[in-house]
């Protein structure tokens, strides 16, 4: 269910030296995704039992090292049956530690997110919005279309909420991000973030090939989209292939 490390980044969390806590398990089937291990139920050899004590112990020793956030990602955290339970225990657990918390979401685990914002359990949301909310290329039956309802009571939560999606050739192009960008505006999204993919162990091995958005393609998705979102930001996470 959980990965048993913990990774430190100084960008998820602005602001914040965050350590990042992997879960396991996912239900989509994204061709870019770079992490395919994880979307594995069970890819961990930690047994439930203890894992809410281990991190609890990881994080207080990240702490002591100056981390001062805590992002859950994966994966999707909120995949597994009682993952949302698990989550609210660690986050209890955590309570001590005064951690900035998030928490990555998929489309597929807006109801569970939604409890977690009410309950007001953690200080926001990444929610991964693959493409248009209508389309099923990419979530299977877990498209947004069926879940706007959670992610607008998600809205109206004290919890912060980022949009994030991540865009690759053959799958995004200028028609899908103006079409995306009305969808996202007439949810009363004010903020999008455009994340490039990275074409490295990517589940579905042609996207290792696939070039990459430049950042000039990228700063006219962000144009185009400006026009319906108060702020769009980028992310190009651009790479240099070998050789290229
Ligand atoms: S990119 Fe994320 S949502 Fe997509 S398959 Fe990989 S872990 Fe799942």
């Amino acid at each position: 269910m959980i990965l048993d490390e913990i990774e430190i980044s100084l960008t998820e969390i602005p602001g914040h030296i965050t350590a990042c806590v992997f879960f396991c398990g996912c239900s989509f089937t994204c061709p870019y995704c770079h992490n395919p291990e994880l979307r594995e139920f069970g890819y961990s050899g930690t047994d439930t039992e203890d894992m809410v004590d281990r991190v609890v112990q990881k994080l207080g020793e990240a702490k002591e090292d100056g981390v001062t956030a805590a992002m859950f990602t994966g994966g999707d955290p909120l995949f597994s049956v009682s993952a949302d339970s698990f989550i609210t225990t660690l986050i209890n657990a955590l309570k001590a530690d005064n951690f900035e918390l998030e928490l990555w979401v998929s489309t597929a685990s807006l109801h569970k997110a939604r409890k977690i914002a009410h309950n007001n359990l953690i200080s926001g949301f990444m929610l991964d919005i693959k493409t248009l909310m209508d389309c099923a290329c990419l979530a299977g039956p877990f498209h947004l279309i069926q879940r706007t309802s959670h992610l607008k009571s998600i809205l109206t939560s004290e919890s912060k909420i980022e949009i994030r999606t991540t865009v690759a050739r053959s799958l995004h192009d200028s028609v899908v991000i103006v079409a995306m960008a009305r969808q996202l505006a007439d949810l009363g999204i004010k903020k999008w973030t455009i994340q490039g993919f990275r074409p490295k162990n990517c589940l579905n091995a042609a996207f290792n090939d696939m070039p990459q958005f430049t950042l000039k393609e990228l700063q006219y998705f962000q144009s185009l989209a400006q026009d319906f979102i108060e702020t769009v930001e980028l992310r190009p996470n651009l790479m240099e292939k070998e050789g290229g």
